[in-house]
């Protein structure tokens, strides 16, 4: 299967309406696709009066095509009676994603919807396969949008929805989207009193719905059709019993304030992801301002790492990447700028890579270039790291406290109520901070060298190490050492060396342009993990999770809750990638505290999951 989504194959009637000719089934109703929205699906789920008094409230919807649901969902809301702190959760699937031009076009008729069809065609979607997510902070709502198989979809995320729009194409057309596999996973994400709209009354549908537990009943149709159905999922309140040895979604408790523990970029991320759903949040760091460790370097680069096949690590690398693009473009900074970037292969395992890579792209050529040899990322992102994370924190309003050292998560929690949640991003400190954690973070030294240089063109190259130019600086590095533990990071010759030789490699026109200039350094801890990936989650005491899990050894499942602390979470062992990873990790936990559907599928939570490493070792019996 290739790695690119499939596009859908539309023809259009007379009106601008859309049809699938695969399915050959129109879009939305011809008589009129907006009202057709607001009868079938909005007023079905009882909306806009059930989420008036809500801080958040979920939409789950079968079938994104052009995005009028999600745009006649977002009107009512905006212009409805709700919540000053609510919170609208849109989600959707889409195996043929349309691109933004196809669906402006679509949607383009309707005034009433223009300043959302403005926000969302400039946000649309980019054509990858899995979750993405598009944050719409002005209307007070998100877009999660799984790109694939509506089963796929429903049987890897983590969600609950308070109402569902069924809106496949014609049953009879498309039983892939209608089949009985479809109600039972519904069912799985649905709250207690959940309501469901369509548009079909096709007895296959009453009837998947009814044996799956939802009292379904008939209403006036809408247009041409006769009747339509909504469903309800009974309010039921039994508690359901999932095992979850890699804590995917951890048990959430009444929260009043969040106390973050490190000021670099994934504290600046968490502050603002905290903050703005209306939460109280305090930043202590044990440094004299924010970005003082790995996160305060004059330049970064954020750039995807591809990999060759579509697996969950490959797909969490991209997702974080195309998150962090949009995450940085809506945030009010300066402090970074679209460029594209050129990647050499290093070795001959790279150009393999690069080889297969061009063969079957995750990413469209608007994204995805290869020329003799080379990947080129195109909106790739130079960020001035200091800066952003100073603006970001600024941006957030929370409570920063610089000069605080945290020894431990005791000691830190004795002077907080109940209702507290910490989170810690403190990178390497987090080894003794949450000793009972074990977690095995492993400590790297980067130095990064830089000059001030006439040309302020902005440029990026990359190959294993990378070299920048930016507003009369160039900088050149990382390097990537062995440090202990203990050990305080420091500049030295070699690295410089190494980093001058990289230069020349990559970019020897730029290197021979600075020779004789007089080179600054920096050098910074990062915190990387034995298999690269970050650390994203809830906290648990090691040993305890070790016996629980414990089943795993022989093969067995693991039967019945994993004891965690719902108070405290952890965000560490960015490595290089921190400017990357950091936005959609902070995100994850803000929704694990809240409750919220989560940015990223299972497959994609458990490479990232703090309870990976005790989970491998049981299995190997070590
Ligand atoms: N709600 C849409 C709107 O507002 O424009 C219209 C949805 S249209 C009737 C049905 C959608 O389901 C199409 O966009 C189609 O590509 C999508 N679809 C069909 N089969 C699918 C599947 N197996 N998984 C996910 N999406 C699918």
């Amino acid at each position: 299967m290739p790695r690119l989504p499939d596009l859908p194959d539309l023809d259009w009637k007379p009106d601008g309406t859309p049809v699938a000719r695969a399915f050959d089934d129109v879009y939305f109703s011809l008589s009129d696709g907006l009202e057709e929205t607001r009868n079938v699906f909005l007023k079905a789920c009882g909306l806009p009066e059930r989420w008036k008094d809500r801080a958040s409230f979920t939409i789950a919807e079968l079938g994104f095509g052009s995005g009028l649901n999600f745009l006649g969902a977002l009107e009512c809301w905006c212009r409805s009676e709700r919540a000053a702190n609510g919170w609208l959760h849109f989600l959707s699937v889409e195996k043929y994603l349309m691109s933004a031009s196809e669906a402006a076009r679509v949607v383009g008729r309707w005034d009433a919807l223009a300043e959302f069809r403005n926000a969302l065609i400039a946000r649309w979607p980019v054509r990858a396969k899995g979750l993405q997510r598009i944050e719409f902070p002005e209307f007070r709502a998100t877009l999660t949008l799984y790109v694939g198989d509506a089963q796929d979809w429903l049987s890897s995320c983590e969600f609950m929805a308070d109402a569902w729009f069924l809106d496949g194409f014609a049953p009879a057309k498309n039983d892939e989207m209608w089949g009985p596999d479809i109600y039972r996973l519904m069912e799985s994400h649905s709250l207690p009193g959940a309501l469901v709209g369509t548009y079909t009354v096709a007895g296959a549908v009453r009837r998947g719905l009814a044996d799956a537990g939802y009292r379904v009943s008939k209403q006036a149709g809408f247009g041409r059709k006769r009747e339509r159905l909504e469903a309800i999922w009974p309010d039921v309140s039994e508690t359901r019993n999932v095992s979850d040895p890699f804590l995917s979604s951890p048990r959430c408790k009444k929260v009043s304030q969040i106390v973050i523990v490190g000021a670099g970029i994934a504290g600046a991320c968490l502050a603002l992801a905290f903050r703005r759903l209306g939460m109280s949040v305090t930043v202590l760091d044990a440094g004299d301002g924010p970005a003082s460790g790995a996160s305060g370097n004059p330049l970064g680069l954020i750039m995807p790492r591809l990999d060759a096949a579509d697996t969950p690590q490959a797909r969490f690398l991209l997702q974080s990447y195309l998150y962090a693009l949009k995450f940085y473009e809506g945030a009010e900074t300066s402090a970074c700028t679209r460029l594209d970037v050129e990647q050499s292969p290093q070795s001959d395992t790279e150009i393999r890579r690069f080889a297969k890579l061009a063969a079957d792209p995750p990413l469209d050529a608007d994204w995805l270039g290869f020329s003799d040899g080379k990947l080129i990322h195109r909106h790739a992102m130079l960020v001035e790291p200091a800066r952003l994370v100073a603006d970001l924190m600024s941006l957030s309003g929370a409570d920063l406290q610089y000069g605080c050292d945290v020894t431990d998560f005791a000691s830190l929690k004795a002077g907080h109520d109940d209702e507290t949640v910490f989170v810690f991003a403190s990178a390497m400190a987090i080894k003794s901070q949450l000793e009972q954690m074990s977690l095995p973070l492993i400590a790297k030294m980067g130095q990064v060298d830089w000059v001030e240089h006439a040309s302020s063109q902005t440029a990026g190259r990359a190959s294993g190490s990378y070299a920048l130019r930016h507003d009369r600086r160039l900088l050149c590095g990382a390097t990537f050492e062995a440090l202990a533990d203990d050990e305080l990071p420091f500049i030295s010759e070699g690295a410089r060396t190494e980093n001058l030789r990289n230069l020349t490699e990559l970019a020897p026109d730029w290197a021979g342009e600075v020779s004789g200039s007089s080179w600054q350094s920096r050098a910074a801890v990062r915190t990387t993990t034995p298999d690269r990936m970050p650390v994203a989650g809830v906290t648990f005491d090691h040993d305890v999770l070790c016996s629980e899990i414990a089943p795993l050894s022989k093969g067995q499942i693991v039967d019945g809750p994993i004891s965690h602390d719902p108070s405290c979470f952890v965000l560490t062992g960015l490595g290089a990638r921190g400017f990357t990873f950091a936005p959609c990790l902070a995100d994850l936990i803000a929704c694990h505290v809240t409750g919220r559907p989560l940015p990223l599928a299972r497959p994609e939570l458990e490479q990232v999951s703090p309870a990976r490493f005790a989970i491998r070792a049981v299995k190997r019996g070590t």
